[in-house]
């Protein structure tokens, strides 16, 4: 693996400024309970968290926090893929199973956050790979990484599918009392066969519905990123209609659909697995997918107008009575929301 001068790797594929980790700091650790087998952790010490997103960017956001690399969510689509390749690690199953995890984070992210030159910018998680994925039950790295944020009133928001994240639901009610943050909980579809299939490390999405209800009586608004719609597979105007229905039955405060894409890296390994599940629908994704990584912009906007009007049947958005303090969509979700595509995980 390329240690040596690693830098880390931001949403656009990209490499940040700063190179994180020295070619001795790297601890490799399996552990043998049922919940991590199969997988192997790669401990660093990082020398920097805060990630700067290109300024040609589109997203709303200018910072990120990513404490792993790699994520055992394990979504044959996510676009992360290809940043393994940067460790020369495997875009597919070594995706899955070989984390990187930067056990230093909380303590070197409040080191950042008190430099002067901070400016106390919004930072965002959750937009690379999931800091609730699994081994975060294991390091607990999310807790000190919001409470250094709180301390320091810094705006920050989280995107995610998984429902560890309701252990900080005190840390989140605290954060939320000194500075604005925005959580979402990714939610594509409902199908128990397609989830299953294509998101097999994942909570089930209608846990996930469960951690929107559970901020929102907390007073955390959530909103949820419908990501990804994947095209003849969840795209169908009834499968719409449930997931809609289901997540405004959630009290999200917002629903932002967003079409699947795929990047190389994830491109190969969504293929190879649309082969084996769905063979019928190889040759329509690959006129679909001619033109790159993105669907065209007129199947793009006929999802978007599907959603936005079943939301509007079913009362999703910031008007509703009794929904919780914060409503404006979390970064990423605003990313999601325009019309230009953007570049998330798919979370
Ligand atoms: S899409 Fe998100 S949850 Fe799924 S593997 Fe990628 S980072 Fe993890």
């Amino acid at each position: 693996m390329r240690w040596e001068n690693l830098t880390d790797e931001n949403e656009h594929g990209r490499a940040a400024d700063a190179a994180l980790f020295g070619a001795d700091a790297v601890t490799v650790r399996t552990f043998d309970t049922p919940e991590f087998r199969g997988i192997t952790f790669h401990e660093v010490r990082a020398r920097s968290v805060l990630n700067r997103v290109p300024g040609a960017s589109r997203m709303p956001f200018e910072w990120t926090v990513n404490p792993y690399r790699g994520c055992s969510h394990a979504c044959v689509y996510c676009f992360a893929r290809k940043t393994h390749s940067y460790l020369d690690l495997d875009t597919g199953i070594g995706f899955d199973t070989q984390i990187v995890v930067k056990v230093n984070a909380p303590e070197v992210l409040r080191r950042q956050l008190g430099s002067r030159r901070w400016q106390g910018d919004h930072v965002a998680m959750g937009t690379n790979v999931d800091c609730y994925q699994r081994a975060e039950g294991r390091y607990r790295l999310t807790p000190g990484i919001i409470s250094a944020l709180t301390d320091h009133a810094n705006p920050f928001s989280i995107l995610t599918k998984g429902t560890l994240i309701l252990r900080d639901l005190d840390l989140l009610v605290r954060a939320s009392e000194v500075t604005d943050v925005g959580i979402s909980v990714s939610v594509g579809f409902l199908d128990t066969e397609l989830w299953r299939t294509v998101e097999p490390g994942t909570p089930a999405p209608e846990r996930r519905l469960d951690v929107v209800r559970a901020l929102g009586e907390h007073g955390i608004g959530c909103g949820v990123l419908m990501a990804p719609v994947i095209p003849f597979l969840s795209d169908q105007p009834d499968r719409l209609r449930e997931t809609v229905r289901a997540v405004a039955a959630a009290g999200a405060t917002s629903v932002t659909p967003l079409v699947l894409h795929l990047r190389p890296g994830a491109r190969e390994w969504f293929m190879a697995w649309l082969g084996r599940h769905h063979p019928y629908l190889v040759r329509r994704y690959e006129r679909l997918y001619a033109e790159g990584a993105y669907a065209p912009r007129w199947y793009q906007r006929r999802i978007t107008r599907q959603v936005h009007e079943l939301a509007q049947e079913y009362g999703i958005g910031p008007t509703r009575a009794g929904q919780a303090r914060r409503i404006r969509p979390a970064g990423p979700e605003r990313a999601a929301a325009g019309a230009e595509p953007v570049q998330l995980s798919l979370m």
